[in-house]
């Protein structure tokens, strides 16, 4: 069955770079049923909202239908999986429908997760379920209101199919936007794979740093050197964003590693209310490699992994290629140490200040050590700056923040703003909301017994992260300690 209820599809991807994808269906869809749709990023878009919510429009979002202009396809990839390499994954339960120029002409992906199984399966069955779906939507929309870059969600559709996890849950299918789908691992998988691999890497370049296509394609300061550079940069960037939310990716595989800098992939995501390195949530890290405090070096590794797959494109001379390669790879401490304290100057207060390490590390250390909730501490730094005291006082003893805040106040002091100008800028980066787990816990369950009311209204407090409501308060709490050191995600 086709449809034209979404128009406007082109397939450049399937076009340019036909030996990375296989064409597909989505499997039947027993009754589907749609869950939420986000209009806002419908619009933006150009889809029409109506149509998308008619019994078409909802087929193609549900995987049933194919759109009458798509060529929906099911893309090859690799990756290393918990540093393990598998050479062949793939989309084992996604389909790519093709790609959509937003209304300000930028080129996105639409892709389905969830949707059947597909020549990726292996052991999989090749659906999702609901309740993980609606999580992907909620944080990866909370994330884009929070300003990091990420993929985004446009809709949740049940399909009326139960598929087997533990018990038999209700499946679902998402709908994904996404600047790309282009991973670490699909450079992987070419890299290995024939004449592939410089055609993906000129198609990257062209989509995603289409300031390098001018430049030329051997030599010293060539494209493939520069977009191995601008990878890191913005891999870097996305890193210390997480690290200042408190987001736990959970799961940062190489295929689950994009090119274009967007965070993707919302399996066993979580978020940290105290500060705390060492925090894990996903039931399948073990050894806790993915752990909050170890994103940053993680991501080194990979970026490692992609820069291997470039070499032969960055020189002939394999000494050569590994001496750039290695030298770029080296500039990412640098890069996310300054992404990092540039965030975090500025929620302090103190942004295109010269901010002393010592000042922001001291804090971080109080912050660990009495386990005090990272969002909420930031949102108490301003209100001390309006004269009221009793919020940080909940979150630190006063005896051990006195001492910093002295120092903080005399950096301010420097800055020469008044107080309440540092405070409101303060609260414009510092959210009052965030996805915390407890609450989004919460919500699913109350969805899976067919309430969504309370996705609803969850998915409306972290969608507007800085804009304080009084019926909203009880978000702001944290989770006890018992929540947080039981809680396991999958
Ligand atoms: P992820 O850990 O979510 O990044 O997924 C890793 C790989 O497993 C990808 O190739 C997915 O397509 C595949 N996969 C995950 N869940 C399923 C499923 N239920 N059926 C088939 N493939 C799956
Ligand atoms: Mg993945
Ligand atoms: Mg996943």
């Amino acid at each position: 069955r086709t449809s034209d209820a979404i128009t406007g599809f082109e397939s450049t991807f399937v076009d340019e770079l036909t030996p990375l994808t296989v064409e597909w269906r989505g499997a039947d869809v027993p009754d589907p049923q749609l869950l939420v749709v986000n209009e806002q990023l419908a619009s933006s878009l150009g889809l029409d909202v109506e149509a998308l919510r008619s019994d078409d429009g909802v087929a193609i979002l549900a995987g049933a239908a194919v759109p009458a202009d798509g060529q929906p396809v099911a893309t090859a990839y690799s990756g290393h999986q918990f540093g393990g390499y598998a050479p062949l994954l793939g989309d084992g339960r996604a389909l790519l429908l093709g790609e959509l120029l937003d209304v300000e002409g930028h080129r996105v992906d639409m892709q389905l997760k969830g949707s059947g199984p597909t020549p990726f399966s292996r052991g999989g069955d090749g659906f999702a379920v609901v309740g993980p779906m609606l999580r992907e939507y909620l944080v990866s929309e909370a994330m884009h209101a929070l300003g990091v870059p990420t993929t985004r969600s446009l809709s949740v559709v049940a399909t009326g199919r139960g598929v087997h996890r533990t018990g038999v849950e209700p499946g679902a299918v998402l709908a994904r936007v996404a600047a790309s789908h282009l991973r670490v691992g699909t450079f992987e998988f070419a890299a290995r794979n024939g004449d592939i691999l410089q055609p993906l890497a000129d198609y990257a370049i062209a989509r995603h740093y289409p300031d390098l296509s001018d430049l030329p394609t051997t030599g010293g300061g060539n494209r493939y050197a520069k977009l191995l550079e601008g990878v890191v940069d913005r891999q870097a960037r996305l890193v210390a964003q997480w690290m200042l939310v408190g987001f736990v990716h959970g799961v940062m595989n190489t295929d689950n590693t994009t090119i274009s800098g967007e965070t993707i992939d919302y399996g066993p995501c979580a978020f940290v209310d105290a500060f705390d390195p060492a925090a894990v949530f996903s039931s399948i890290d073990q050894g806790g490699r993915y752990a909050f405090g170890n994103q940053p070096a993680v991501l080194k590794w990979n970026l490692a992994r992609f820069a291997e797959t470039l070499l032969l494109l960055i020189s002939p001379t394999p000494d050569e290629a590994i001496a750039i390669a290695t030298a770029t790879l080296s500039t990412f401490d640098g890069l996310y140490e300054q992404h990092l304290n540039e965030g975090l100057s500025a929620k302090l207060g103190l942004a295109d200040t010269f901010v002393d390490h010592a000042l922001i590390d001291d804090l971080l250390a109080l912050m660990a050590e009495h386990r005090a909730d990272w969002t909420g501490a930031f949102r108490a730094l301003a209100d001390e700056l309006r004269g009221r005291t009793a919020p940080l006082d909940l979150l630190l003893p006063r005896e051990v923040s006195a001492p910093w805040l002295a120092r903080w106040r005399e950096t301010l002091a420097d800055h020469g703003r008044d107080d309440d100008t540092t405070a409101d800028a303060m609260d414009q980066v510092n959210p009052l909301y965030i996805p915390r787990n407890h609450m989004v816990d919460a919500a699913l369950r109350a969805a899976h017994e067919g309430d969504l009311a309370p996705f609803e209204e969850l998915l409306d407090v972290v969608t507007h992260p800085f804009e304080r409501r009084v019926e909203w308060v009880k978000y702001t709490a944290p989770a006890s300690d018992e929540f947080n050191s039981s809680f396991q995600t999958f």
